[in-house]
């Protein structure tokens, strides 16, 4: 497979009327999808913050519906069609109904309550599993009681500049019988063109991470946001058919990328485990991983007219430095 890109030089002269300066724009093709990125020279547009997050997060505390004490009181319960108990847990993890929700089958998912304040490098593979361990009954369980419901996803909006309108950290899950626009998408692709493109990525070497047994892990070749990691599991088309050793493994992959990101600097993140119906023939249930600004006072958002009214990415950590800064935690 060839990875489609084109080059475009901007011109300009120098403020003051100085040499000529000439910028460099890289457009890639990403290659199932077929939607369009830009890869700019590095210019600082996700700068590490020195917001004291660990303070908000003392402050808006005091009145958290996630948080112990409160939980059980503020947060809905499951029908009883969908679970008894009215809620899922494991280990520490507790899903619930989403209470502004997104979809038929909407759902919230906290890691723990008493982890109100949970910085990136503190995501364990352990949390991790279990708070998607939820995810998985909770797609499962709605898809027995409402068949026509076989679209679920499991996302994260991951502190505020993500998207989150709860600090308390936690993963969301959607189960519905239509798919987002992504998924839609997704699922068109043929099974041949998933190989392709991950023969293309394991043969170029500059892009892959590596797998982590079945799971294979590679930084975008044409990112929608910062960061961006995908991760492709083949044989399976949705979350509901992950067992306990998959889902540890998904686990295990996230949290070396959730590290890699604190280390690089950053404390939010989006995520997207993209699933099609069960069964669906040759489609690999994927995944994307991106970094999100760093929250402060008058912080610049990362999600501009190109993302949000073009459906163009634009980003200024070149993919193939990021899998060079990411790719020793999977090698190792
Ligand atoms: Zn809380």
């Amino acid at each position: 497979m060839e990875l489609e890109r084109y080059l475009m030089t901007a011109e300009m002269l120098a403020p003051g009327g100085g040499e000529l300066i000439r910028t460099p724009v890289e457009v890639r093709f990403d290659p199932l999808t077929g939607h369009t990125t830009r890869i700019l020279p590095e210019r600082g547009l996700m700068p590490s913050g020195d917001f004291d997050l660990a303070a908000f997060a003392r402050e808006n505390q005091t009145h958290c519906p996630f948080c112990p004490g409160r939980i059980d009181e503020l947060t809905p319960r499951l029908p009883p069609a969908i679970h008894a108990a009215g809620h899922i847990t494991r280990g520490e993890a507790i899903l619930f109904p989403n209470l502004h929700a997104y979809a038929s089958h909407s759902s919230v998912s906290v890691y723990s309550p008493r982890l109100h304040y949970l910085p990136l490098a503190a995501i364990t593979e352990q949390l991790l599993a279990d708070n998607l361990a939820t995810q998985v009954s909770f797609a499962d369980a709605v898809m027995a009681a409402d068949p026509d419901a076989s679209w679920a996803s499991i996302n994260a909006n991951h502190m505020l500049p993500a998207g989150s309108s709860l600090f308390h950290p936690h993963l969301q899950g959607i189960v519905d019988a239509h798919p987002t626009t992504l998924q839609r998408l997704l699922a068109a692709v043929p099974a041949e063109r998933f190989a392709a493109y991950l023969e293309t990525e394991r043969s170029a070497g500059e892009r892959y991470l590596g797998d982590t047994g079945r799971i294979e892990w590679l930084a975008s070749f044409a990112p929608i946001a910062p960061a961006e990691l995908r991760a492709f599991i083949a044989g399976i088309a949705s979350p509901a058919e992950l067992d306990d050793e998959l889902t540890r493994e998904l686990a295990h992959g996230i949290s070396l990328g959730l590290g890699a990101y604190a280390e690089m600097g950053f404390e939010s993140f989006n995520l997207a485990l993209y699933g099609a119906p069960p069964g669906t023939a040759g489609y690999r249930l994927n995944l994307r991983l991106a970094a999100r600004s760093n929250l402060k006072p008058f912080y610049r958002s990362d999600s501009t007219f190109l993302e949000r009214l073009h459906w163009e990415g634009a980003v200024d950590l070149s993919p193939e430095l990021v899998a060079e800064r990411i790719g020793e935690r999977f090698r190792s």
